[in-house]
């Protein structure tokens, strides 16, 4: 019997997940599609061949629905996430799992009371290749012991919706969650500091801006967010150790010569970078929520990332380093 998946919200990255579920993840299928907007979910169940349902809790509450997929927009997150750990259904739910640290903590409080893991986090990059490679250099004491990580996040542009916040919540909330699982550690505190601002995009948008998040360790992570860089889509990450450096390799793809040079294409989307790691998350939620848990990035993890995320924010008004004032990991999510 297939894994009966609900989809909460069958906008871009939902229908992406549709198709994806339908195309290249074995044992399971969408059986319910809603979204606030009746016409996208009837064009992504028709898609899928699931039937349409009228809101998030007739999804949660169907019979026919083993496992919830959030993919609706943040501020819905947390209520959708709520009704199905209450439901004691497993639910994979695109980041942010909350708007709010105080909702996370919700989630994390209902979670632990149902006695097992039932929410993973939609934090993809823990499924790429090169991530992982990164990951293993890094546990395995080779590069010696972590000092400082460089990361660059460029886009080639933002739409004029994009506001000077989400270059946090929605661009560095990625390095944060990669970091904090690369390393093995907590962010403790978050700077923003504002360079010289592009003259190529709004007025109301500071870009690009330059984080500095400092572990709990002692580690010190940069992030460069250049969200109108205009070339592509480029994400870098290095690790500096005491004794060696390792970065993530490029992404494949055919190194051209031609007229007297050597080039390679930049993509041009984010969502050709991290395909691959998309699938692989899908999946790895599925064989779990088969088994009635879920695997992979953990409500503690969404919460990590708000409160480092908040951090972040309050930063970009006071230009100071800012406390998370993250508390300890729970045992349930060592
Ligand atoms: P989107 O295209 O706007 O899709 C969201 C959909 O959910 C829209 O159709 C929206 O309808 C609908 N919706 C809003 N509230 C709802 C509710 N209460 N119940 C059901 N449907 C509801 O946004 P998106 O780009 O797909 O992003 C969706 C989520 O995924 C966001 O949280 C985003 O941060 C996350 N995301 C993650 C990644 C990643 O790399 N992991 C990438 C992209 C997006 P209306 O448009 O009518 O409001």
């Amino acid at each position: 019997m297939p894994l009966n998946v609900g989809l909460v919200g069958a906008g871009m990255i939902g229908a992406d997940h549709a198709r994806r579920i339908a195309a290249s993840v074995p044992g399971a299928r969408v059986a319910a599609v809603t979204d606030i907007d009746p016409g996208r979910a009837a064009a992504v169940a028709a898609s899928c061949g699931a039937r349409t349902a009228a809101s998030d809790r007739e999804v949660v509450g169907s019979g026919e629905v083993d496992a919830v997929l959030v993919a609706s927009w943040g501020p819905a997150h947390a209520g959708t996430v709520l009704a199905a750990v209450a439901a004691g259904k497993p639910v994979f739910c695109e980041k942010p799992l909350a708007t709010t640290a105080e909702d996370c903590l919700k989630i994390i409080e209902a979670e632990r009371a149902s006695g097992r893991r039932l929410v993973q986090v939609g934090f993809m990059r823990r499924y790429d290749t090169g991530y992982r490679a990164l990951k293993r250099l890094v546990g395995g004491g080779r590069l010696g012991e972590p000092l400082m990580v460089h990361c660059v996040h460029r886009n080639a542009s933002a739409p004029e919706e994009y506001r000077t916040e989400m270059a946090v919540h929605d661009t560095a909330v990625h390095e944060m969650d990669a970091v904090r699982w690369l390393l093995d550690d907590e962010i403790a505190s978050a700077q923003v500091l504002f360079p010289k601002r592009t003259r190529n995009r709004f007025e109301h948008l500071q870009d690009p801006q330059f984080m500095l998040f400092g572990m709990e360790s002692g580690v010190s992570v940069d992030v460069e967010v250049f969200v109108n860089c205009r070339y592509g889509y480029e994400i870098r990450c290095e690790v500096v150790g005491e004794s060696g450096t390792a970065e993530l390799p490029p992404p494949p793809g055919p190194a051209v010569r031609s007229a007297a040079r050597l080039s390679t294409p930049v993509l041009q989307d984010w969502k050709d970078r991290f395909a691959d790691a998309y699938d692989a998350e899908i999946r790895e939620w599925v064989m779990a929520a088969a088994e009635g848990t879920a695997a992979g990035p953990s409500a503690w993890d969404g919460y990590a990332a708000a409160v480092a995320c908040d951090a972040a924010v309050r930063s970009q008004r006071t230009g100071e380093a800012e406390p998370t004032g993250i508390g300890p990991r729970p045992d349930f999510y060592a």
